[in-house]
């Protein structure tokens, strides 16, 4: 299994590290021909969602990783990365991959909690450590999104078939589990490919 871990802005080193502690081979994609390598499964780290969104669509990033998604390539977003996959964003005129059936709020937390940490029940994976940095949360999850994991009554994980958003930042925990569920997703994928080859 490779994942390819998008590097144009944020925390994507986080995300490597974590990677390589669960041995899962992983390349960062910076421009249009790192889309030439064979990969598994993507992670869109947090940092600057409008960032992101503006790189991606200049390194005509955009449309291939959209399609990709859409045709169900497995990805995981943190923070801005749910960010750029929610269909909705609130308090933004933009909306970016909107690949997922999400209402997200952008800066959610406002000034005084912009940054917090805490623990929260993650369905399938129990109690673990969330660190939220100018996080959104998930307002509303309509469609095949379901969720994960909420946070005062807000929502802060969610997941529609083989895409995987959370509002926190589970590459600065040292906790591993996130990043194995997002594996197994994959692993799960990667086998229903391997059966519709065979089938075909
Ligand atoms: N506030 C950022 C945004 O709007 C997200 C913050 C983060 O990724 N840590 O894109």
């Amino acid at each position: 299994m490779r994942i390819a871990v998008l590097a144009l802005q944020g925390a994507f080193a986080e995300h490597e590290r974590i990677l390589s502690e669960l041995g899962i081979s992983s390349f960062e994609i910076r421009q249009r021909p790192d889309l030439g390598r064979s990969f598994d499964g993507l992670i869109i780290p947090g940092g600057e969602s409008t960032v992101q969104g503006k790189l991606l669509r200049e390194l005509t990033l955009f449309l291939p990783l959209r399609d990709a998604i859409a045709s169900g390539l497995p990805v995981f977003g943190t923070c801005a990365g749910l960010l750029l996959l929610a269909r909705r964003i609130r308090n933004d005129d933009r909306a970016h991959l909107a690949t997922m059936d999400i209402t997200a709020v952008r800066n959610a937390y406002g000034r005084q909690l912009g940054s917090f940490h805490t623990e929260a029940d993650f369905q399938g994976i129990g109690r673990i450590p969330m660190t939220f940095i100018r996080a959104p949360y998930i307002e509303e999850a309509s469609g095949d999104a379901t969720v994960l994991a909420t946070v005062n009554g807000q929502i802060v994980a969610a997941r529609q078939g083989n895409q995987l958003v959370t509002a926190f930042h589970p590459e600065l925990d040292q906790d591993l589990s996130v990043h194995a569920y997002f594996a197994s997703m994959i692993e799960k994928n990667m086998k229903t490919e391997w059966k519709a080859a065979s089938a075909g």
